[in-house]
């Protein structure tokens, strides 16, 4: 089997002889097709073998978590029956896990921070994983970020799995099965989850929705400190960390940290327990990042205490479900022939103003019900005709 993690298509920084164990080996991104570490050729999907790769997975295997997450970020039908059930045979295994999101603009030093913060936790002996998403990076022939130099010091660590993953274009450039590969590294045993995404506006309410500490990475400007960061953003961090706060540039990144906290002061509908805390670190030198951790550890408690934390990942399961919905809806819409083209049809209609826009959803909702039921009928006729009636749903159940 092809693993897609041949030395070419190591990166660059990877030691030679890093061998089958390197974290950050190249998986193969698999945006649409799938023929990836997980099957080397189309229509193998078959021969994936969900219970071996469950085993291998809660074992600590992460050559078989990293072809899980390529198996659930696959848009093939094929892929996703069996992503589905990988997922369902692991989410009972989930550890407890604590997801910390960190975003900033490009050059802020998110990977230089999670780079040094990683290793702070390798020593606390927490077991790390960190999931990378760049919306901006090529997707096609392999990882995302293979051509840059990033956290090479955590990749060589046993305890630790990091995973780029192309965004797709959706979620604001957060990739869209990140929640998904989120539970899979907590079934693997991680339990700290980092979820590192650019600043692009959007991604940031992305991420804020599917962690427990959202953490901002910044650095000083040139004056406005504010420049660049709305304020709608800065309200969702937890943290704000302003970063290089070294060698000559310490003054300038205190001050801004000070006028961060002074924006943040009259943030209204916060109490001051949950107003974003405010620090200062050099990723580069190390200096501040422990203290880091400990701003991140003390947002968390506050939450326990509050009650907040597990009604926060209970009320962010259940928007990911209905995120999941409508994905589900909209990828249908697009991926059925029939429907793309009544669409077509019905736009032109809709647009001449012959047909109201509310008629027109309803009529592509009814048209998706009529296709799903008949798939389902079937679908459930080929399973009568396979294993006979008495097994599972059969055609007489459907309505
Ligand atoms: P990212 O694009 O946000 O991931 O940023 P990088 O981590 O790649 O860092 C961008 C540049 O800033 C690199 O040249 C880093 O060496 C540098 N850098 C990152 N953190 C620090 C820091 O704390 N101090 C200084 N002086 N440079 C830093």
């Amino acid at each position: 089997m092809n693993h897609g993690a041949s030395e070419s298509k190591l990166p660059a920084w990877a030691p030679s002889g890093g061998g089958e164990g390197f974290a950050t080996r190249i998986v193969a991104a698999v945006p649409d097709s799938a023929d990836s570490v997980v099957c080397t050729r189309k229509g193998a999907a078959r021969h994936i073998d969900v219970a071996g790769l469950e085993k291998r997975i809660t074992t600590g295997d992460r050559v078989a978590l990293a072809q899980a997450i390529t198996l659930v970020e696959s848009r093939t039908e094929q892929h996703r029956v069996l992503a589905d059930e990988l997922i369902d045979r692991l989410t009972p295994r989930s550890q407890p896990s604590i997801r910390i999101g960190i975003s900033g603009v490009p050059g802020a030093g998110k990977s230089t921070f999670i780079d040094s913060l990683g290793l702070n936790l390798v020593r606390l002996g927490r077991r790390l994983a960190v999931l990378s998403v760049d919306p901006s990076s090529p997707v096609s022939g392999g990882s995302i970020l293979a051509d840059k130099t990033r956290m090479d010091r955590l990749a060589r660590e046993a305890g630790v799995f990091i995973r780029p993953s192309p965004s797709g274009g959706l979620l604001g450039g957060v990739a869209r099965r990140t929640r998904e590969v989120i539970g899979l590294c907590e079934a693997a045993g991680y339990d700290t989850i980092i979820v590192e995404t650019v600043g692009v506006g959007q991604s940031e309410v992305v991420v804020r929705s599917m962690v427990d500490c959202f953490v901002l990475l910044t650095i000083a400007g040139t004056g406005d400190e504010l420049q660049g960061m709305k304020k709608g953003i800065l309200e969702l961090a937890h943290l704000v960390v302003v970063n290089k706060a070294d060698g000559e540039n310490r003054v300038r990144a205190e001050s801004a940290a000070l006028e961060l906290e002074r924006a943040l002061r009259y943030l209204d509908a916060k109490g001051e327990d949950e107003k974003p805390k405010v620090r200062t670190c050099s990723a580069l030198t190390g200096e501040g990042v422990a203290e880091i951790w400990l701003a991140v550890e003390a947002c968390i408690d506050r939450a326990r205490r509050r009650g907040d934390f597990d009604r926060i990942r209970r009320s962010q399961n259940v928007s990911w479900m209905n995120d999941l919905l409508l994905q589900l809806l909209a990828d249908r819409c697009e991926s059925n022939k029939q429907l793309r083209s009544m669409r077509a049809a019905i736009e032109s209609e809709v647009a001449e103003g012959r047909v109201s826009a509310r008629r027109a959803a309803r009529m592509v909702v009814d048209e998706m019900i009529t296709g799903w039921r008949d798939e389902c009928r079937d679908e459930a006729h080929n399973r009568d005709a396979l294993f006979g009636k008495k097994r599972g749903v059969g055609v007489a159940d459907l309505p």
